[in-house]
């Protein structure tokens, strides 16, 4: 709730507001904006309410090829692109200490688009929401909506003004595009913690940090560390985003400390401490925790979650926005057809649920074992026999929706992993050891703060 919100003089609630909305987007952010966006363009009367004020910072920087034609679609790429840096490939740490074997984003099984682009998400994010205000939505910012009330004919929203005074929005539909506040999931008691995924993170903005050279500056740098893994994303100005991925428990030790922390485990990184100079955090240094969940329903008469709203998982692929921008696209189509025929809507539910479920197991698997020994090889080396580092890419790349032929390649990949594992049977129970032990550290983490959920 807003400080000023809290701090108000109880007032009454506001009246009942007329049916005045088909929808009400809850959230600004790239989900939300590009919802309303749509359903502005097929001429549904749409309210879209942010809780602060864009330019805001958020974290989520890296985008991914396969969003470039949703970009396209809502006839924002070119603003994209003038934003961000150029993104043509994601590199890991290859076996040679302080070499790296580059994804290229060329290299995928149906090429789409063979670059992406990293962002000042405040930058992204107000460009998506200017966007939607220009597409006719009602664009409303600094209010925050608290509770939400299904009926008959519709939904009621209500909440509080920034100034803390009241505000109540009525509308036919309701999409929840709150991100990880997950308004529905809270209020209906839908959200689970995940115990699977590193759950706490620690980043930052940084000068003094070498880009890689040539096609190559723009790339996307993981490194891992014992405790998890590393991101270095260059940013527009010679800024770069660098944050640690980790368990709940290397944090909360380093709490006090966090600026020092990160430098010093930065300069200990084989491959990423020859790249800096003199580094200088210059804003944005933030932690969060306790962030990986799902919501056991994410759809509802007359109700839909869009993006981290419905579930967040470990970062590493950069997924996040795009998994939103694509959840936002079939959203608002789903939203626009049940709205003249209510009868589809369980069914176009159904299919809505299935898609956004198969396109987070596709990346599922292989960011539970990125840390694996095995997993370490594969990605040091890979090789395209049956066209599986294209595959590969294509995942990264964010093709997660479609089939042709990267389901096959991809269990092929899985086949292989086990294998490996097999042949080297030490190894491989070393990484289940690894991965248990975050889990039971996630539960320690839950033991002790009761409200995790
Ligand atoms: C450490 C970390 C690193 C990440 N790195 C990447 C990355 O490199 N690339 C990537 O693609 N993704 C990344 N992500 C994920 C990315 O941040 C999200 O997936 C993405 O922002 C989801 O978009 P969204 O629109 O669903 O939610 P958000 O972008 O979170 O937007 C939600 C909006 O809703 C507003 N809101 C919330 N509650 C209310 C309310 N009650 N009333 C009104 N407004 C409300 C918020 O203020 C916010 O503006 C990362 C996430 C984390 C935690």
């Amino acid at each position: 709730m807003h400080a000023a919100a809290a701090a108000r003089v109880p007032s009454a609630p506001p009246p009942t507001p007329p049916l005045a909305y088909d929808v009400l987007v809850v959230g600004g952010g790239p989900g939300g904006s590009a919802t309303a966006t749509a359903l502005a363009r097929q001429g549904r009367r749409v309210a879209l309410v942010e809780k602060d004020r864009h330019p805001r910072f958020h974290i989520g920087e890296s985008l991914l090829p396969m969003s470039m034609p949703l970009f396209e679609e809502l006839g924002v790429r070119e603003a994209v692109e003038r934003i961000g840096v150029i993104k043509r490939g994601a590199d890991f740490p290859s076996a040679t200490p302080g070499e790296y074997t580059v994804f290229r984003f060329t290299r995928t099984l149906h090429p789409t688009c063979a670059y992406a682009v990293q962002v000042r998400r405040q930058d992204l994010d107000e460009l998506l929401f200017a966007t939607a205000r220009e597409a006719g939505v009602a664009t409303v910012q600094d209010t925050e909506i608290e509770s939400v009330r299904f009926d008959a004919d519709g939904v009621e929203a209500s909440g509080h003004a920034r100034d803390g005074s009241p505000v109540a929005f009525r509308a036919r539909y309701l999409v929840d595009a709150t991100g990880r506040d997950t308004l529905l999931g809270r209020q209906l008691g839908l959200k689970r913690r995940n115990r699977r995924f590193q759950s706490a993170a620690l980043f930052a903005h940084f000068e003094g940090v070498r880009r890689r050279e040539g096609e190559h500056e723009g790339n996307i740098s993981i490194y891992r560390v014992d405790d998890g893994w590393v991101w270095v994303i260059p940013l527009p100005d010679g800024i770069t985003s660098i944050g640690l991925v980790c368990g709940p428990d290397t944090l909360r030790q380093r709490a006090g400390e966090r600026e020092s922390f990160l430098l010093r485990l930065l300069a200990g990184i084989p491959g990423l401490a020859e790249r800096l100079d003199a580094p200088r955090i210059v804003g944005h240094l933030q932690a969060t925790g306790n962030y990986s969940y799902q919501c056991t329903r994410v759809v509802g008469r007359r109700w839909i979650m869009v993006g981290d709203s419905a579930a967040f998982i470990d970062p590493i692929f950069s997924a996040g926005v795009h998994v939103a921008l694509n959840a936002a696209q079939k959203a608002a189509r789903l939203v626009n057809t049940v709205l003249d025929d209510p009868a589809l809507e369980r069914r176009l539910q159904r299919d809505y649920v299935r898609e956004q479920r198969r396109g987070l197991e596709r990346v599922r698997w292989f960011i539970e074992r990125f840390n694996a020994p095995v997993m370490k090889q594969l990605f040091a080396h890979p090789r395209n026999d049956w066209r599986l580092e294209e595959a590969i890419v294509s995942m990264l790349a964010g093709d997660l929706y479609r089939d042709d032929g990267i389901v096959w390649r991809l269990r092929l990949f899985k086949l292989i992993y086990y294998a490996h594992c097999l042949a080297d049977l030490k190894g491989a129970l070393a990484g289940v050891r690894q991965r248990w032990k975050r889990v039971r550290e996630v539960f320690a983490a839950d033991a002790l703060s009761p409200g995790a959920r």
